[in-house]
């Protein structure tokens, strides 16, 4: 097959230069593995598989010319930052099949990739319906904003025409969803802009969970910072959105109706849907792997990492993803070479801004347990102390932004 190195992305790591005669030396049949999804997770994961193992031929995959970050877009919303700072460039190809049987991918442009050994990093989709009255029309009106780009920015510039004194209603999923934390940060940063710019606004995050990630550290802050502006309506409290009437811009629950000036859907999710295609996703969207090689449980020689996975106590954050794609590409690199992979520790931490000088995290560690799950490993990890000095926080705050440029220089750089 003839390709063109257009349809490669680079990435600074030349992965499309499997397609020109390896030396020499490097004479015996070179694997092939193509990533799909060219995200934290399968980035990650092509740059590292090339690292490990310079003779496997990596090609990654990737429909969009540009990567738009999902860390850091909350702040992006409150103004206080700009989507360009979001932005990574690469060049681009979109896979649209896999044929199990053959060993290969199929692209857009109806080019056929074989591989020995598949990644599959393909994200999240939106599970479109499973809130009834929420499509995609739907959220051209109420942005969802939890896929970075033109749904941030819509979702800011409603909120910057909103006049002070309007409700914003923020609606959070039940687990498991991309990014635990994150809806509790979005309401934080946006609770911040209200309270600098339009103070007589109110904000209701309206939940599906009665517990969420850092729930003590968030509530503590939201009590300190912003009293009076900021509620949260757990699900035992009637926090379910069942229904969304677009024209109204009503949130519906059992026990009510909201109607916002500002809507924020965060909605049910699943693996991005080249997932599906591939017979990956078992019957709750998401896609079971094991946790030593990460490769599914359904399809064998097809590897899933990022939030598409279901990786058992381990959170889907870009942090977690970017560990996952270490770890899959040593066990894929190995079993290419005919060795046995080791057993893996991975680590994840998740930073949180409740106000651009007040940051909190949480950190874990996780192994592969008895029951083919990665769970946590007792006594590794914790949150940010309770009952720390406001310069903690800042502390944190520094360290966010230095977690986010770290990882992104690393992934895209
Ligand atoms: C508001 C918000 C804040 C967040 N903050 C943080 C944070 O502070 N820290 C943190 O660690 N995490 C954070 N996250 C979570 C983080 O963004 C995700 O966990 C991370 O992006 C997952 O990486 P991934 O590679 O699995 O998916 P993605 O990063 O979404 O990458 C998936 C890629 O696959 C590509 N793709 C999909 N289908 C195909 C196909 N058929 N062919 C080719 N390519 C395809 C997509 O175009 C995309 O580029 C946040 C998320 C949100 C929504």
């Amino acid at each position: 097959m003839k390709t063109s190195r257009r349809d490669f992305l680079k990435l600074g790591l030349a992965v499309s230069s499997a397609l020109v005669p390896l030396p020499a030396i490097a004479q015996r049949a070179a694997s092939r593995v193509v990533v799909v999804g060219g995200g934290f997770a399968g980035a990650s994961c092509a740059r590292a598989l090339r690292q490990a193992e310079p003779h496997i031929a990596v090609t990654l995959v990737e429909p969009n010319a540009t990567f738009t970050a999902c860390p850091f877009s909350n702040a992006v919303i409150a103004g206080l930052r700009e989507l360009g700072a979001q932005q990574f460039t690469y060049e681009r190809v979109a896979a649209t099949g896999v044929d199990v049987a053959a060993r290969s991918v199929s692209l857009a442009d109806g080019a056929r990739l074989a591989y020995d050994r598949l990644v599959l990093a393909p994200g999240i989709d939106i599970r479109w319906g499973a809130l009834a009255g929420y499509d995609e029309a739907a959220a051209a009106q109420m942005p969802h904003a939890w896929r970075a780009g033109e749904q941030t920015l819509l979702l800011r510039r409603q909120l910057e025409a909103m006049d002070d004194g309007g409700l914003v209603v923020i609606s959070a999923p039940a687990n498991p969803f991309r990014c635990p934390p994150g809806p509790y940060e979005r309401a934080s940063l946006i609770a911040h802009y209200l309270k600098t710019k339009k103070p007589k606004s109110k904000l209701l995050v309206l939940d599906a969970k009665d517990a969420f990630s850092k729930q003590r550290l968030f509530q503590a802050a939201w009590a300190e910072l912003y009293p009076g502006l900021l509620e949260w309506v757990p699900l035992s409290k009637g926090g379910a959105v069942t229904s969304v009437d677009v024209a109204t811009r009503t949130l519906v629950t059992d026990f009510g109706r909201h109607q916002a000036n500002v809507a924020n859907i965060i909605p049910p999710q699943k693996a991005g849907r080249i997932a599906d295609v591939a017979g990956v996703a078992d019957r709750t969207g998401w896609c079971p792997i094991d946790p030593v090689t990460f490769e599914s449980k359904l399809q064998p020689r097809i590897h899933v990492i990022g939030d598409a996975a279901i990786a058992g106590a381990m959170p889907k954050s870009a942090f977690a993803a970017n560990s996952q794609a270490k770890t899959c590409a040593a066990a894929v690199a190995t079993l290419l070479t005919g060795g046995t992979p080791s057993t893996p520790k991975l680590i994840n931490t998740c930073y949180s801004l409740v106000a651009p000088d007040y940051g909190i995290s949480v950190a874990g560690v996780y192994q592969p347990s008895p029951g083919g799950q990665l769970a946590d490993v007792p006594g590794a990890g914790g949150v940010s102390p309770a009952d720390a000095p406001r310069a903690t926080r800042a502390a944190e705050a520094v360290l966010a932004e230095a977690w986010f440029r770290t990882i992104t220089a690393e992934v895209f750089g």
